[in-house]
């Protein structure tokens, strides 16, 4: 069976979630095989085989930790030579979408971009599905030269595991000079707020312009805290700057795939579904019948999000003290 190279995504030996995902797909595909770069291998080895992997090429060299995307791309291409993998998967961040533009180049191929599903056509052929115009056209592609480069979006997939050897296999790879160009001259941890991560949180709690002003949108905070969960917001509120724009859900901000999506006050536009329509259970709130969010929603609740969480939240203190 032919390989699938995954290109792991990790940070202090801690793998993320899309690379689970990855790895999910990639085995519909053939047999996964991740490429590692930088340390922490035998830190995630473990979680890697949690999820399938059949090996894990290690390139624990100064190289993928000083510079930029360029090394890791040099990295991609030198494996894909050797080994002629079915397809290579990459995470559809902007590291790994510029990491996949350039192996496309170095390899000649065809690359395909913004995946939410990966799959095999009839002859074993990579096919990726889209979602385009914010989700109202799906569109499946394939390429027509070389090893298919798929960037699969984050939260699109459900990670599911089955287990794998994941035997460690160290690599070398001559990095050229030209990919030393770039450097990393400081890593700046982002201060880490006490909520989870927006695209890794099981309960996500967003909020719109319902919300009326940045004091009312404190109200979704409320609620996210009381059930443990991220805060998320419509682009209505963060383009009126009542909340951070790395907080938006939806086409043009962070696509979330969590168990419970709660829209206060959205309307639930085709741009803010295309990033959250793949959670789990959605529950909206919302005073005006007709809202569109109310199509996707699991439980709907018609009414005004300043007399309705404030009830929610007596329920779950309730809830908690009994
Ligand atoms: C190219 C492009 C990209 C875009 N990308 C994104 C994106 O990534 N994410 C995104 O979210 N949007 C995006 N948008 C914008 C999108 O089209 C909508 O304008 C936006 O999602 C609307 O946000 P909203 O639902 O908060 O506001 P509105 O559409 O104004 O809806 C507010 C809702 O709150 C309800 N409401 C009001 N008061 C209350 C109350 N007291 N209690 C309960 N309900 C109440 C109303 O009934 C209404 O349904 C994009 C648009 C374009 C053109």
């Amino acid at each position: 069976m032919a390989e699938v190279l995954v290109l792991a995504e990790h940070a202090g030996g801690e793998v993320k979630k899309v690379t689970c995902e990855l790895l999910t797909a990639a085995r519909r595909l053939g047999e996964p095989a991740v490429v590692w770069a930088g340390p922490g291998a035998d830190e995630g080895r473990d979680r890697l085989a949690e999820f399938g992997a059949a090996r894990v090429y290690v390139a624990d060299s100064p190289e993928f930790a000083g510079y930029v995307v360029a090394p890791t791309a040099e990295l991609l291409s030198s494996l894909a030579a050797e080994k002629s993998p079915a397809a290579v998967l990459v995470a559809g961040t902007l590291a790994g979408k510029e990491i996949a533009g350039r192996l496309a180049v170095k390899t000649e191929s065809g690359v395909l971009t913004d995946a939410i599903d990966v799959s095999a056509g009839p002859d074993g052929t990579p096919v990726a599905t889209h979602a385009n115009f914010g989700g109202a056209i799906t569109v499946h592609s394939t390429v027509a030269k070389g090893t298919p480069i798929i960037a699969v979006r984050p939260n699109a997939i459900s990670a599911e595991p089955s287990p794998g050897l994941a035997e460690i296999v160290p690599v070398s790879v001559s990095v050229s000079d030209a990919a030393r160009a770039a450097t990393i001259t400081e890593h700046v941890v982002a201060g880490k707020s006490q909520r989870p991560d927006l695209t890794e949180a099981s309960i996500v709690v967003s909020g719109g312009r319902g919300t009326g002003s940045a004091e009312g949108f404190a109200i979704i905070e409320k609620l996210a805290d009381a059930l443990g969960a991220a805060v998320g917001a419509s682009r209505a509120v963060t383009d009126a700057g009542w909340y951070p724009h790395q907080f938006q859900v939806g086409q043009t901000g962070k696509t979330v795939s969590p168990q419970l999506y709660v829209a206060a006050g959205i309307s639930g536009a085709i741009q803010h579904r295309a990033g959250m329509q793949t959670s789990k259970t959605i529950i909206a709130i919302n005073k005006d019948p007709e809202a569109p969010i109310f199509e996707i929603a699991d439980l709907g609740i018609i009414g005004d999000l300043f007399k309705v969480i404030p009830q929610l939240l007596d329920q779950i203190a309730k809830h908690k003290q009994g």
